[in-house]
């Protein structure tokens, strides 16, 4: 896949379309080690730029999208631009869009308790073919073991994790090799946005 590094940050050149048919694809295969995605904005790249275990992160995610003009122009400035911005609420909105076409299953991830189940309640709505395995608020603390077992037993093709950023990064990096789902996103406020 063709790549532009900004900062240390290996940023994929895949416009919204071809992000969308990679993950259909990473959907379809037969993988149970969840594929990481961060959709980085210019916090994450400075962050990553200064803070190594942030770094390690990102050199281990398997997609970077480009969220936010910033690093769009800032991958102009280098001469070797992005194909465009794949920021991280459009990306779950295109997700839930294909995932509705395929009857993928999601568990959503994050937020308070009343934003997700009502962020839940609008997707159920709006995409009635996707399936919802599960769902979670994002305030676990000690309920960790409980939640990966949760989320392991629905199986979701995508986790959706809104805990914010760097936060949700550094918990599916943590929690990789635990977790059986084909992605794991982490997508901020994007749910709260959702429930309005
Ligand atoms: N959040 C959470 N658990 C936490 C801390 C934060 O679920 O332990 C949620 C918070 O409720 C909010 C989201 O994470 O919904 C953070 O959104 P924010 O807009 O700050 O993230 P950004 O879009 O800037 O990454």
């Amino acid at each position: 896949m063709k790549r532009v590094t900004i900062l240390g940050v290996s940023f994929s050149k895949l416009n919204m379309e071809e992000t969308l048919n990679k993950l259909t694809n990473v959907v379809a295969s037969d993988s149970n080690k969840p594929y990481h995605v961060i959709t980085a904005n210019p916090e994450i790249v400075v962050g990553a730029d200064q803070d190594p275990d942030l770094k390690q992160i990102t050199d281990q995610a398997d997609l970077i999208t480009p969220d936010g003009i910033g690093i769009v122009i800032a991958s102009r400035w280098q001469g070797d631009p992005v194909a465009e911005r794949v920021a991280g609420y459009d990306l779950l909105l295109n997700l839930l869009e294909r995932g509705n076409e395929l009857g993928w299953s999601f568990f959503f991830l994050g937020t308070s308790e009343e934003a997700n189940q009502e962020a839940t309640a609008i997707i159920h709505e709006r995409y009635p073919n996707l399936i919802i395995a599960g769902r979670h608020h994002g305030f676990f603390k000690d309920k960790e073991a409980e939640l990966i077992e949760q989320i392991n037993e629905a199986r979701p093709d995508v986790l959706v994790v809104a805990l914010g950023a760097p936060r949700q990064e550094q918990w599916i990096f943590k929690q990789k090799e635990n977790l059986h789902t084909k992605i794991a996103i982490g997508v901020g406020g994007s749910l709260d946005v959702i429930a309005g």
